[in-house]
């Protein structure tokens, strides 16, 4: 993992993002990057565009070079913005981008789609509204239960053979469908629900990542803000945000993840003199995952970033956070409820 450091005029010394290869491929991710769900505006209660494309730039100066998205992410609104900020800045050439196949949509409600007739179509719906002619990280978004894994393994063995594609990823795909995926075509990286409060990954799908060189980018690496710092038991959230369903942010659940993040933001400043944001996603990397995946709608939510490069936790750090979350969390729940329908079950 590169990570270079150079002392500012005033004698502070700046640490710059760091980064990781993607084995079998050319490419080298920042260990940051930024996921841009929210700055489609659905199920986030809106977006400004003004503040979306401060954002990008924003990431863009913090030294981020991978922007997560999704055509599914306002039905084609984040990726649009992403497009016109990179076209128009003329940075395209200095960002990965991360986008995703296999969501179909009906209105708002979405399902699972990943024929190779859907990844061939969508690819070029996503090239279109990115305005660009390839992407760099190409994802399958979730396992259609109604397709084979081999054809849609194969459909994205095409497009990475073409050149469409330059690292072939799926996301929330369990260690099972990736040996199937891995007959057929080769994977570079897997997009799993991760961070201090979802753990899931740890037993089987994060060990087998390592094991067979697949990069991981953990998605909600905040837990949908939650560790970020800035949530109340008063908290409110407006319009269609996924928050107001979500069930850590319903009691009594909330209190206690309430009470969790402010025994960890106080190890975070009695330890490293840093804050919950910055301990989150740092314990995520020190965890071996190459890429956390921080969602930010506005630049101010990416200040913290500059502060989780050159430092780590150490064993007696990571014990009190298990020990935290042990004792703070009576009923712990994952992301499922996240997970979008098959069509079957759309249908009815
Ligand atoms: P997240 O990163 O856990 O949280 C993002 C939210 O936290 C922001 O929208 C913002 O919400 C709040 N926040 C961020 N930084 C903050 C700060 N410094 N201070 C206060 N609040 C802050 O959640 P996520 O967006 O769900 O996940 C990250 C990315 O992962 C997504 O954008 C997407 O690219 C990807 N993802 C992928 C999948 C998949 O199935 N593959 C699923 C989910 C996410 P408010 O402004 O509303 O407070």
């Amino acid at each position: 993992m590169a990570n270079e450091a150079k002392t500012l005029e005033n004698g502070t010394l700046e640490v710059a993002m760091e980064r990781a290869p993607i084995p079998g491929t050319s490419l080298q991710v920042s260990r940051v990057a930024l996921g841009t769900w929210a700055i489609g505006g659905w199920m986030w209660g809106g977006s400004d565009e003004a503040e979306s494309v401060r954002t990008i730039r924003g990431a863009i100066d913090h030294g981020i070079n991978v922007i997560d998205t999704a055509p599914a992410y306002g039905f084609g609104r984040s990726e649009e913005v992403v497009g016109k900020v990179l076209a128009e800045s003329g940075l395209r050439s200095r960002v990965l981008i991360a986008t995703k196949t296999g969501l179909e949509w009906q209105g708002e409600r979405v399902f699972r789609n990943a024929s190779r007739a859907r990844i061939l179509r969508e690819v070029d719906e996503s090239l279109r509204r990115l305005r660009t002619d390839y992407i760099d990280i190409y994802q399958v978004h979730w396992p259609d239960p109604l397709i084979t894994i081999e054809e849609t393994a194969e459909a994205m063995r095409d497009l990475f053979e073409q050149g469409t594609i330059r690292a072939i990823g799926v996301s929330n795909f369990s260690v099972l469908q990736m040996e199937q995926f891995r007959r057929v075509a080769p994977l570079h990286v897997l997009q799993p629900p991760f961070n201090l409060f979802e753990r899931g990954i740890e037993t089987d799908i994060l060990p087998y990542c390592h094991r067979n060189n697949i990069a991981t980018f953990g998605y909600g690496a905040l837990c949908r803000g939650l560790l970020s710092g800035r949530m109340r038991l008063d908290s409110e959230f407006e319009g269609d945000d996924l928050r107001r369903t979500d069930p850590k942010f319903q009691q009594p659940r909330f209190a206690q993840y309430l009470a969790a993040v402010e025994r960890l933001d106080a190890l975070a400043q009695r330890r490293f003199a840093k804050r919950v944001v910055h301990l989150a996603i740092r314990w995520m990397l020190d965890q071996g995952i190459t890429t956390a995946l921080w969602g930010a709608r506005n630049p101010r939510q990416l200040l913290p970033v500059d502060e989780v490069s050159g430092w780590q936790l150490d064993a007696s750090a990571m014990a009190d956070v298990d020990c935290i979350l042990h004792q703070t969390i009576e009923n712990p729940i994952g992301p499922e409820f996240m997970a979008p329908p098959a069509r079957s079950v759309a249908a009815q």
